[in-house]
């Protein structure tokens, strides 16, 4: 048996991300993860401006930093004509966020966090440790794994992913599908074909679909991202999102779309799924973090960025009870803070996401041409549409954190 002062079940970005944070501030952590080692797939993860300033806030940007690229313009074009719409220009995020947009490895991310959380000294992380049970005593937490190892705490937080133990004890509510799938993959520099400017993130937008483009590890790889509406899926059948439909979906777009395509790892396809947003993300001495609480949809590529923010907002909270050991009040007072700092911005981006994906796949005529001409009409140096999520959040004084019930007109600017 283990005791620690908080435990946290899930060793992905989210979990390992918090353990950093925590351990940063002096607290103990306990990390089960259910595999055997920590991993991420091997593909690239976009980290907003919202998300490297906070990495800077935290003290562990300069560590990361030499593993990211910065892209200097998010570009936007049409996948069937290759007409260039419009960019973002990331050098202006700076001025504007005070921050820069950054890609990275998402290995590179979770190995960075890893190091750092067991640099602290603070952190432990046990591999192979699938949590079986979970109790919240009252007075302290425990959880169980399948091996029969019993780890206690005064706090739990359920970093464990969409399929969360904790999220499925709670709510027991089933993840929304969308019918779209996602194929991903890294190409190696010398198996590039064709042009690809790596100053640029590019994303192509067509009818159901889309396609991501962005250069990783010093532009030594290209990663790529497709996403499309499977047919299949629309006529009810049960096989859907296959390699066969990816192919058809993309065959006749403009010829660096079609090309890239074939450039994917075609051993999987990620169906894209959501989970509703919910209310609060804690209960007594249990919080939920990360996808656990607000998967989202990546149409704003943030899913793992805000499971940094829970981290960094657990981590503020949960230090400024002092040493411990923490009363109920205590830890009602710092939960209390995380979800007004946390569910009203992460349930934003949750329904924002989902706006965002179908502006993006529109696919009549009219709708294609109206959305072609407001991406390229734009004032790109007019954040309207962009302050809320990328600029100060509240708890840095900033406009962050809108209530859901201002969700309607804040997606439309
Ligand atoms: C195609 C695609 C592209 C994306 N692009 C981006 C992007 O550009 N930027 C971005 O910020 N986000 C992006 N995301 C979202 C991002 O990947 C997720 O939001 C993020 O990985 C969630 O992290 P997490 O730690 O909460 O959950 P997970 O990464 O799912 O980690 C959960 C961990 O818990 C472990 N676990 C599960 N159950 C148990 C258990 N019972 N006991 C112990 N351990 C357990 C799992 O093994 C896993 O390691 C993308 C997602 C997809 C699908």
């Amino acid at each position: 048996m283990t005791d620690t002062q908080v435990v946290i079940t899930g060793g992905g970005i989210g979990g390992i991300g918090a353990a950093l944070m925590l351990g940063r501030r002096g607290i103990s952590v306990t990390v089960l993860e259910r595999d055997p080692e920590l991993t991420e797939g091997g593909f690239g993860l976009q980290l907003g401006p919202n998300i490297t300033r906070m990495l800077k806030r935290e003290g562990v940007f300069d560590e990361i930093a030499p593993l990211m690229v910065f892209p200097k313009r998010l570009a936007f074009r049409n996948a069937t004509t290759g007409a260039f719409l419009n960019y973002l220009d990331c050098d202006d995020f700076e001025r504007r966020y005070g921050s820069r947009y950054a890609v990275m490895h998402r290995n590179d991310l979770l190995q960075a966090l890893a190091r750092g959380a067991r640099a602290t000294g603070n952190v432990t992380i046990i591999n192979s440790a699938k949590v079986t049970e979970f109790a919240d005593h009252g007075d302290h937490v425990s959880v169980r794994t399948d091996a029969g190892a019993e780890v206690t705490g005064q706090v739990l937080l359920a970093a464990d992913g969409i399929h969360s133990l904790v999220r499925r004890t709670w709510h027991g509510d089933a993840v929304v599908p969308t019918g779209y799938v996602a194929y991903r993959g890294t190409l190696p520099e010398d198996r590039l074909t064709g042009e690809f400017d790596f100053n640029d993130l590019t994303l192509w937008m067509g009818p159901g679909l889309h396609f991501i483009q962005y250069g990783l590890r010093d532009g030594h790889e290209l990663n790529q991202v497709a996403v499309f509406r499977s047919p299949a899926y629309e006529r009810g059948e049960e096989d859907w999102g296959g390699v066969d439909e990816l192919s058809e979906r993309f065959q006749g777009l403009f010829p660096p779309v079609e090309e890239g395509v074939k450039g994917l790892s075609m051993v999987r396809g990620w169906p894209m799924v959501d989970r509703e947003p919910l209310e609060t993300y804690v209960r007594g001495r249990v919080a939920l973090l990360g996808d656990a609480a607000h998967a989202t949809l990546q149409y704003l590529a943030q899913g793992a960025g805000q499971s940094l923010l829970d981290g960094s907002s657990l981590a503020t909270n949960l230090a400024a009870l002092g040493d411990g050991p923490w009363s109920d009040d205590e830890v009602a007072r710092a939960f209390a803070a995380y979800d007004a700092e946390r569910v009203p911005q992460a349930s934003r981006v949750q329904a924002t996401s989902r706006f965002w994906g179908e502006m993006w796949h529109v696919d009549t005529v009219g709708a294609v041409m109206l959305r072609d001409h407001l991406f390229a009409t734009i004032d790109r140096y007019d954040y309207k549409l962009y302050d809320w999520l990328y600029g100060p959040a509240l708890e840095e004084g900033g406009a962050g954190g809108a209530s859901l019930d201002a969700l309607e007109t804040a997606t439309v600017g």
